[in-house]
């Protein structure tokens, strides 16, 4: 089976995560720090503060921000669920806006029909490492907070500016993600005061020890997770380039195929393919889960992110805090979706096979 993910760590990680057992400090020290320093650079910006996963660093961003209960926040229906939960976990009540066709990301214009006066935060999602046309959002609602879910699109850039730098940014190191620590986190952040804020919420709300300044939680990460993180981000621009390597032959492999939409990434687009997602559409003459189907037979691990809208679940069709509005694009977009490999350990002749597959399963 060609799987949908890879995971593999070099010596330099072995050594790093060796060397922390060693010097026995595995809670957080300085690996942390440095892990730290390399990914604000990597965004651009000021201040990274490293917890431990990316549900939680979306909670902080929103709880930083200052969301309380009564505010609202919106968020694209075509995500993964933890957007979702983050923001009703710090009591705000959650709208969707509808996506494009194109980056499958919020679109602006659709935004416009749900901001109101209580809208509070915005929340794009640079969805399988297309990053989110976040300008075009602040010029249509310039007073409202953003906190990018960026959890798949590390390093992803518009022209030179880079996910996690528009707003409050928040990252996943979750083990499918382009960088890993089995489970971890960041918010990015140009804003002094809500990197501290965030600093507290994180360690207890305490700056020094048995100081607290605020009521807070132990959402921190760990040495060893960021000794396994600081030599994948020295070589990240190879992965990243493996990555756009892999989609830009499956998109000439695969660009004849009629009814068929494979994604782009248009000039100025850093696109840093967390996923290769491509739709099948009504003109195809088949379903995608058919195609799906035909796939992992052929033993290629397609996968559907995602099959249904993030609020189409019984827990949330009811919720008192999710306000459905509608979203034709994202729903039709959920239905046609499913994504194919495209991780930086594929080899020349298993891009060939997903090739071979994907065409007989789509029966060209
Ligand atoms: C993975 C992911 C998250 C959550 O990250 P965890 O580290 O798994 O908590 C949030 N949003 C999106 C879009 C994701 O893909």
């Amino acid at each position: 089976m060609i799987s949908i993910t890879s995971v593999s760590f070099g010596e330099r990680a072995e050594e790093l995560v060796l060397a922390t057992l060693r010097s026995g400090q595995i809670a957080q020290g300085r690996m942390v720090r440095q892990f730290e320093e390399d990914f604000a650079r990597l965004c651009g910006v000021e201040h990274a503060v490293a917890v431990c996963n990316g549900t939680v660093s979306l909670m902080l961003a929103l709880e930083a921000i200052g969301i309380r209960p009564g505010d609202e926040v919106v968020i694209p229906p075509f995500t993964f669920v933890a957007t979702l939960n983050a923001a009703l976990k710090v009591g705000a009540t959650v709208r969707f806006a509808d996506i494009d066709r194109i980056s499958y990301n919020l679109d602006p214009s659709a935004l416009a029909e749900v901001v109101n006066h209580n809208t509070r935060v915005v929340i794009p999602v640079h969805l399988f490492g297309y990053p989110a046309d976040v300008k075009g959002i602040i010029d249509i609602s310039p007073d409202i907070a953003i906190v990018e879910d960026a959890a798949q699109a590390h390093g992803a850039r518009r022209g030179s500016e880079a996910a996690g730098s528009w707003g409050v940014g928040s990252f996943s190191f979750y083990a499918t993600k382009n960088i890993t620590t089995g489970e971890g986190g960041m918010v990015t952040t140009n804003d002094q005061e809500i990197a501290t804020r965030v600093r507290l919420l994180a360690n207890q709300g305490m700056r020094e020890r048995y100081m607290y300044e605020s009521p807070g939680y132990n959402f921190r990460m760990t040495d060893i997770q960021a000794a396994l993180a600081i030599p994948q981000l020295e070589v990240y621009s190879e992965l990243v380039s493996a990555r756009q390597r892999n989609a830009s032959i499956l998109n000439e492999e695969l660009g004849d195929l009629e009814g068929v939409v494979l994604p782009s990434a248009p000039s100025g687009i850093f696109h840093v393919w967390h996923q290769y997602t491509i739709r099948v559409t009504a003109e195809r003459g088949i379903s995608r889960d058919e195609v799906v189907t035909e796939l992992n037979a052929q033993g290629v691990g397609a996968g559907v992110y995602y099959p249904r809208l993030v609020w189409d679940y019984e827990c949330f069709r009811n919720h008192p805090l999710v306000r459905i509005d509608p979203t034709p694009v994202a729903a039709q977009v959920s239905r046609e979706v499913l994504s194919l490999p495209v991780h930086q350990h594929l080899t020349d002749s298993q891009l060939e096979q997903i090739v071979l597959a994907t065409r007989r399963a789509l029966r060209a």
